[in-house]
C-alpha cells in the first residue's frame, strides 16, 4: 500500500477512493479503528461477517482493526476468542491471522436496548475511531438507533447497516431521517455485500475500460437485457426470514437493482465514491416499471415438490415454518425501463428464484441483429450476446462467423474469458473500505429509497393479488411460460 503519486485513478481496492495524488504525503499511522459488531452471537456474524474480516485481513496483512462483540447472550473472553477462531477457520485463515483478529478483542454482553447498557457499551470502546456494526434484527437496529440519538458517541463514528433498509417507500425514508439525526449521510454505511463482489465490480472495469463497449451500450444496439439469479438451493430452513420476505424482497429489490445501476449508470470520471454514489443514484431515479403497470411487468411464482441439487424437496407451502396464506413467492421477475436517452425502450428484467434446476448469476447482453444480413449466406446467424457472470466469474461473447466447411456457412460461436478468484469474501471488501471511511460499495440513502420506489407499485399489486401465483416443480427451469425459463435467455 505505497501508491506511486502517478495523478492517475485509484484502483479498486483497500485504498482511499480518489486519485493517488489525493492522498496526504505524510504516512503516519493512523489509530486503530474499533469495529463494534452488535449482534456478535447472530448468525449473520459467524457466518459471513467475522469470515469476510479474515479473508480481509488475509489479503492485507499490514491491517489493524480491534474487534469488539457484543450481544445479549452470555459468553466468556475465551469463549468469545473461540468463536472468532471458528469463524476464521472456515476461510483457512493462517494462525498469524487469527491472531490479528483476536488482538486486544473483548466480548461486552449487553441489552442493547437497554440506554443505560448501551452508552457503557459505547463508552468502553474508548474514544477512537468507531464503527458499529448492526448484525442485528431489523427492528432491534432502529429501536437502537433510536436510543443512539440521545447517547454520546465518539467523533466521526460509523454506522455500518444491513439491509433490509426498511420493508418500503415510506418505511425506509422513515429509517434515513432517524439515522440522519444520529450522525451525518457520510458516516453511514449501508451494505449490500453485492458490491463487493469481484464479478459485481468487474462491470466498472468492463464497461468503462474498453473502448468495444461503449458505443454499443445504449438503445441504439442492445435489443434487451436480463439480470438473472437462479438458485438452487431451496428454503434451507431459514422460513423465519424468507417467508417474511420472498424472492422480489429478498434479491431483487436489493441486490439486483444494484446491479442494474452500475450496469446502466453513465461514465465515471473518477472511482470516487461520491461520483459512483451519483451515478448508481441518476440512473435508479430513471428507472420505472415496463410500461408503468405492476401487473404485467411482474411475474411470481413458487415451486411444488421435485429434486433439486440432487435433494427432494417438499411443496414450499409444506416448508416447515411457512405459513401459506402469506403467498410468499420464491421466484420473482419483474422488467424496467431505464426512461433516459440512452436507455428508453430497452428492457431490463431481473428475475430470481429458489430450487430451480439450473444455476444462472448471470447478466444476458442481447444486441440487435444486424440491419441487413448479405442474402446467399447459410446457417443460423442470431443475435450476439454477453453474459456476464455473475458467479462464476466469466465473460462469454457470443459471435456469428465462418462454421466448419463452407466458409460462407455461418454459425454461432461463444469467446470466453474466466476472471481471477476473488483476493477476500465480499463481506471483507465491503468492509475494507468501511473501515476505510470510504462509501464507495456501500449504498446511499437516496438509493435506498430509490429501490423501494422502483418495487413498490408490484408489491401493491401483487398484495392485492392482481398478479396469479404460478408455480413450478422444483428442479425445473420455472414455469414453461416464462420467455426467461428458456434454456438460451
Ligand atoms: P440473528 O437473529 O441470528 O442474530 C441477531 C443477534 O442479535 C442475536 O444473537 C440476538 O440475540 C441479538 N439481539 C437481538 N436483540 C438484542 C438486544 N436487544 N440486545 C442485544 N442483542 C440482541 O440474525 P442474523 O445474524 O441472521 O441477521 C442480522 C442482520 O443481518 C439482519 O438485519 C439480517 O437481515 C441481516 N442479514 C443476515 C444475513 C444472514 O445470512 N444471516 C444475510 C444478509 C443480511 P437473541 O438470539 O437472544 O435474540
Amino acid at each position: 500500500r505505497s501508491p506511486e503519486r502517478s495523478g492517475i485513478p485509484l484502483p479498486l481496492g483497500p485504498q482511499r477512493s480518489g486519485t493517488w495524488d489525493d492522498l496526504p504525503m505524510a504516512a503516519s499511522t493512523p489509530p486503530t479503528t474499533t469495529l463494534l459488531i452488535l449482534g456478535a452471537g447472530g448468525d449473520l456474524t459467524h457466518r459471513l461477517l467475522l469470515p469476510g474480516i479474515a479473508t480481509l485481513l488475509m489479503a492485507e496483512r499490514d491491517r489493524t482493526l480491534r474487534i469488539v462483540g457484543s450481544d445479549r447472550v452470555d459468553m466468556t473472553a475465551a469463549d468469545w476468542r473461540a468463536r472468532i477462531k471458528e469463524s476464521f477457520a472456515t476461510v483457512k485463515a493462517p494462525a498469524t491471522v487469527t491472531r490479528t483478529g483476536s488482538r486486544d478483542t473483548a466480548y461486552i454482553k449487553a441489552d442493547i436496548l437497554d440506554p443505560n447498557s448501551l452508552q457503557d457499551l459505547i463508552s468502553s470502546c474508548g474514544d477512537g475511531p468507531l464503527v458499529i456494526f448492526f448484525a442485528l434484527p431489523p427492528s432491534v437496529t432502529m429501536k437502537c438507533c433510536e436510543l443512539l440519538q440521545k447517547i454520546h458517541l465518539p467523533h466521526e463514528t460509523r454506522l455500518a447497516l444491513e439491509k433490509p433498509f426498511g420493508t418500503d417507500f415510506a418505511s425506509a425514508r422513515k429509517f434515513n431521517d432517524l439515522l440522519a439525526r444520529v450522525v451525518p449521510e457520510d458516516s453511514i454505511y449501508r451494505i449490500d455485500h453485492f458490491l463487493g463482489v469481484n464479478t459485481v465490480l468487474n462491470l466498472i472495469g468492463l464497461r468503462f475500460a474498453n473502448r468495444l463497449f461503449q458505443p454499443m451500450w445504449s438503445n441504439e444496439h442492445i435489443e434487451k437485457v436480463e439480470v438473472l439469479y437462479d438458485e438452487a438451493l431451496a428454503l434451507e430452513g431459514r422460513a423465519g426470514y424468507y417467508d417474511t420476505a420472498g424472492a422480489l424482497r429478498d434479491m431483487i429489490q436489493s441486490h439486483l437493482i444494484q446491479v442494474l445501476a452500475l450496469f446502466a449508470m453513465e461514465s465515471i470520471a473518477t472511482l470516487d465514491a461520491r461520483e459512483l454514489q451519483d451515478q448508481k443514484a441518476q440512473v435508479m431515479r430513471a428507472m420505472r416499471l415496463w410500461n408503468g403497470d405492476p401487473v404485467t411487468a411482474s411475474r411470481r411464482a413458487r415451486y411444488t415438490k421435485g429434486t433439486s441439487d440432487g435433494r427432494r424437496i417438499p411443496d414450499y407451502i409444506k416448508e416447515p415454518g411457512v405459513d401459506a396464506s402469506r403467498l410468499t413467492e420464491t421466484l420473482a421477475e419483474i422488467t424496467v425501463e431505464v426512461a433516459n436517452n440512452r436507455w428508453a425502450g430497452v428492457p431490463f428484467t431481473m428475475r430470481s428464484g429458489k430450487a430451480l434446476g439450473e444455476v444462472r448469476k448471470m447478466i444476458v447482453v442481447t444486441f440487435k441483429d444486424v440491419a441487413h444480413l448479405p442474402h446467399g449466406f447459410a446457417g443460423p446467424s442470431g443475435s450476439d450476446t454477453l453474459v456476464i457472470g455473475l458467479k462464476p466469474g466469466t465473460v462469454s461473447l457470443t459471435l456469428t462467423m465462418n462454421a466448419e466447411g463452407d466458409p460462407l456457412d455461418l454459425e454461432q460461436k461463444t469467446l470466453e474469458a474466466v476472471l481471477a478468484p476473488p483476493r477476500m469474501q465480499a463481506y471483507g471488501e465491503v468492509l475494507g473500505q468501511i473501515l476505510d471511511g470510504s462509501q464507495l460499495l456501500t449504498v446511499r440513502g437516496d438509493s435506498a429509497e430509490e429501490c423501494w420506489r422502483i418495487v413498490e407499485p408490484v408489491l401493491k399489486a401483487w398484495a392485492a393479488d392482481k398478479v396469479p401465483m404460478e408455480t413450478y416443480a422444483a428442479g425445473s427451469r420455472g414455469p414453461r411460460n416464462w420467455a426467461t425459463s428458456r434454456e438460451h435467455v
